[in-house]
């Protein structure tokens, strides 16, 4: 009796999980978790009270899984939203949506930026002073000997190209030639959709009016950047560009490296063979190892790098760790960290003497090292900049870092 009503009692919770199992599938592929719980209240009042025990333990497993699976693509949408177009040190206001993408920007630099006549009279200014030659990137690369200081105009593309192909139309009416490099991870350059690239059809447009200026085009390396996505290797996505870019007859002879140490804990320069700046592993967010020197710039074709840092003889690695992990210092609107960072940098040196960066609505910073002692300039203003220019050393090599979308209006 007993035996037998044991059996009859397995068979019966039996059948209660096949029950069970047929309804979640049933109930989870048709219905929100919300309706799912109705569900339940009704299965009680009907005297189901086993099925109901063991359907809310399997519910509250889906839960927990949807809630992971959530943090995972909150955790993935924050990290390419970061990738956009978002003013250095500031947070991202905006959707990542082409449609009204220059409108975002002048809303997003409304406050940064300066007038476009701004850029006029820098370049108007250099022009003008009789010991400065003004030379793309490539050229102040090569480090020739000169009697006049050799100035380079270099124009990071990070968020408005449209002023930067209109800059490089001011720069061909004088008969002088910038840099500009395209960021191939903002959304004007192209998205990711899961893990196929999709460049802007506008760009194709874009780049052909650079080559029209006959400036200098090469790209704005973000290889770590791109490598925070999960499931993608930025140093392939690095060197697809590079050929992209060459043939749609781009003569590419450089890079320059988007952001800083502290936003990925290495250069993006540290993604080329010999320019690791000490011996470390860094990972993404995820817990991926970087692709440190995965790429041989010989190889590519490529002759310079265009933030012209270059690994330290004698590195305190002590005291690069502590600047690389300073990410709530880092910001070019930091008097501190940008006087460190150009005039006593503690993890890489600079093959320029002075850079000149604008980096709010007329705010400029002159800072670098020559005949070893520091130059610093912090807060000052265009005017400022250009009588530094016509007073600085003869054979001094500046490099002036400029975001279009400062200089705009
Ligand atoms: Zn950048």
């Amino acid at each position: 009796m007993n035996e037998s009503g044991s059996q009859s009692d397995l068979s019966s919770s039996q059948q209660s999980a096949s029950l069970s199992r047929r309804l979640i599938s049933f109930v989870a592929k048709s219905w929100p978790v919300r309706s799912f719980r109705r569900f339940l209240v009704q299965l009680t009042d009907f005297g189901l009270r086993d099925t109901v025990e063991c359907l809310e333990t399997r519910i509250t497993d889906i839960e927990t899984q949807i809630d992971v699976v959530n943090n995972r693509l909150s955790s993935v949408k924050e990290t390419v939203w970061k990738l956009n177009i978002v003013p250095i040190g500031k947070q991202a206001v905006v959707s990542s949506n082409m449609l009204n993408y220059e409108q975002q920007v002048a809303e997003n630099y409304a406050d940064l930026s300066d007038k476009f006549d701004s850029y006029r009279r820098l370049v108007d200014g250099l022009i003008a002073i009789d010991q400065n030659m003004v030379v793309p990137a490539c050229e102040l690369a090569e480090e020739m000997e000169s009697e006049l200081n050799l100035v380079t105009l270099r124009h990071d593309i990070d968020a408005d190209p449209v002023t930067a192909v209109r800059m490089a139309r001011y720069l061909a009416s004088k008969g002088v030639a910038g840099t500009f490099y395209l960021l191939h991870t903002a959304i004007y350059y192209g998205e990711f959709h899961n893990h196929l690239f999709v460049r802007n059809p506008q760009l194709v447009d874009w780049v052909r009016a650079f080559i029209v200026a006959g400036c200098e085009l090469g790209l704005h390396n973000d290889a770590f950047g791109a490598s925070q996505i999960p499931g993608i290797n930025g140093a392939m996505c690095l060197k697809e560009e590079i050929n992209w870019l060459r043939s749609h007859g781009v003569n590419l002879k450089g890079t320059a490296g988007h952001n800083s140490l502290p936003s990925y804990g290495a250069e993006n320069s540290e993604v080329f063979l010999g320019r690791r700046l000490w011996s470390r592993q860094p990972v993404t967010i995820t817990g991926v190892p970087l692709p440190m020197e995965a790429l041989n710039e010989q190889e590519l074709g490529l002759t310079y790098e265009g933030t012209f840092a270059v690994p330290q003889e004698d590195i305190d690695v002590e005291l690069a760790e502590a600047f690389a992990h300073n990410q709530a210092g880092a910001s070019i609107r930091n008097e501190q960290w940008m006087k460190q960072y150009l005039t006593e940098n503690p993890y890489c040196q600079w093959a320029v003497d002075v850079q000149i960066w604008i980096v709010d609505c007329n705010k400029w910073v002159i800072g670098g090292r020559i005949d070893d002692r520091p130059v610093f300039h912090w807060d000052i203003t265009l005017g400022d900049v250009l009588e530094y220019i016509s007073t600085m050393p003869r054979g001094t090599r500046a490099l002036f870092v400029l975001h279009p979308e400062y200089m705009r209006q």
